[in-house]
């Protein structure tokens, strides 16, 4: 491995350091700034208004790299799906889904996920670790450089228009470096995405959604996929921790408007949270949130409890949902070809599988300020 320092994943702050530390002038960072996140440059030489002798300064410190393309796969509906390989050897998963007129990468924010809900492929390989500010937004740049979208458009004519936090890992519990790798991507200096543009989704942390608001205020996106705690706690084990009526306060408070509602992911689980009466529930439960739906086809995985529900009931549920003045498309699942639908991304990653983890998993929570033990 080189011993060069990485510069993609640091805070503007934490690159004006590296730059006063090698005796450069402040406004260096601004042009390095613009190279990486606006051009996409990865090569110093590259960068024609720094001074050559500053070139191979930087090229001798430092690099501007990439998580390494492990494999890519392009499903026959144009979703396309990037194994990335980091640094330690770990993988984790990147996604795009094209829609009409643009398209959304879907980021991973951890290998692996603590929790384990049960309907979850993630779910059935525990934590391996968190991704770095710098492995999540090189993330983002794999895909731009996937579809030569660089320099960053400044508007329209994109291919990728939007991110959304539904890979592996669940956002919230390693929410210092996802906040630090969304700060990147939408400053306006570099990528330039818009929070309008970013949704997190999220299984329920409820004492971090409330930081997401004040502090990035993105789109928020709920798996919520049942309407009792009884159902929640046996198919999404966090519930026990933060039961519905908790997270249900917790995204009253949440910065919304009419224009920017929450979305409700919901998965149509064949016998267990498909009924009309729970679709009723449901319009009982959000009442006073600015909301939509998803309503989203179970994907069974090999050894999978569940059936995803009939389409006629699903159909059903959705009615219902609209009657009440929702809007609850229903998810067109992509990528299976590739198993690149949601809740199938699952790493070869080696898993973790010591008693540690398996005591402190079953105390409560682990996330970025618990982290994990070293295995
Ligand atoms: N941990 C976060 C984000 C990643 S999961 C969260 O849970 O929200 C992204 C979405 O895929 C979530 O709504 C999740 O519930 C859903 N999902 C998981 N497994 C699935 C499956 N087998 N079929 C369909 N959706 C699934
Ligand atoms: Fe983790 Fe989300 Fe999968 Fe649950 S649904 S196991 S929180 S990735």
């Amino acid at each position: 491995m080189s011993e060069q320092k990485n510069l993609i994943g640091l805070s503007r702050e934490e690159l004006a350091g590296e730059m006063a530390a090698i005796g450069e002038k402040p406004f260096r960072t601004k042009q390095l700034w613009h190279w990486m996140y606006n051009q996409g440059v990865t090569d110093f030489q590259a960068m024609s208004t720094l001074a050559k002798p500053l070139r191979d300064k930087l090229s001798e410190l430092y690099v501007v790299r990439r998580p390494e393309l492990s494999r890519v796969q392009t499903s026959v509906d144009g979703t396309r799906k990037w194994l990335l390989r980091f640094f330690d050897g770990n993988e984790a998963e990147t996604v795009y889904i094209p829609e009409e007129d643009r398209g959304a990468v879907c980021v991973s924010s951890q290998v692996g996920c603590t929790l384990t809900c049960k309907f979850c492929h993630t779910g059935t390989q525990l934590l391996v670790r968190n991704l770095t500010a710098g492995e999540i937004v090189g993330q983002f740049m794999t895909a731009r450089d996937s579809y030569e979208e660089w320099p960053s458009p400044s508007d329209g004519g994109r291919m990728i228009s939007n991110i959304v936090l539904m890979g592996m890992g669940e956002p919230l519990f390693n929410y210092d470096n996802v906040a630090k790798a969304l700060k990147i991507i939408m400053d306006g200096e570099g990528i330039a995405v818009s929070k309008r543009r970013i949704t997190l989704s999220t299984s329920g942390v409820v004492p971090m959604i409330r930081r997401c608001g004040e502090e990035l205020g993105v789109n928020l996106a709920v798996s919520l996929h049942a309407v009792t705690d009884e159902i929640r706690d046996r198919i999404m084990p966090i519930n026990k921790k933060y039961p519905l009526a908790e997270l249900m306060q917790a995204l009253r408070d949440y910065p919304t408007n009419n224009a920017r509602r929450i979305t409700f992911e919901y998965i149509m689980l064949k016998g267990v949270n498909d009924s009309p009466a729970d679709a009723r529930r449901l319009i009982k439960l959000i009442d006073g949130i600015p909301a939509k739906f998803n309503l989203i086809p179970f994907n069974k995985w090999p050894g999978a409890e569940f059936e995803c529900s009939d389409m006629r009931d699903i159909r059903h549920f959705s009615d219902l949902l609209f009657d009440a003045g929702y809007s609850a498309p229903i998810r067109q699942p992509r990528g299976t070809d590739i198993l690149a639908a949601c809740g199938q991304l699952k790493s070869d990653s080696e898993r973790i599988r010591c008693s540690r983890l398996k005591a402190r998993l079953e105390d409560g929570i682990v996330d970025d300020q618990h982290p994990l033990p070293v295995a």
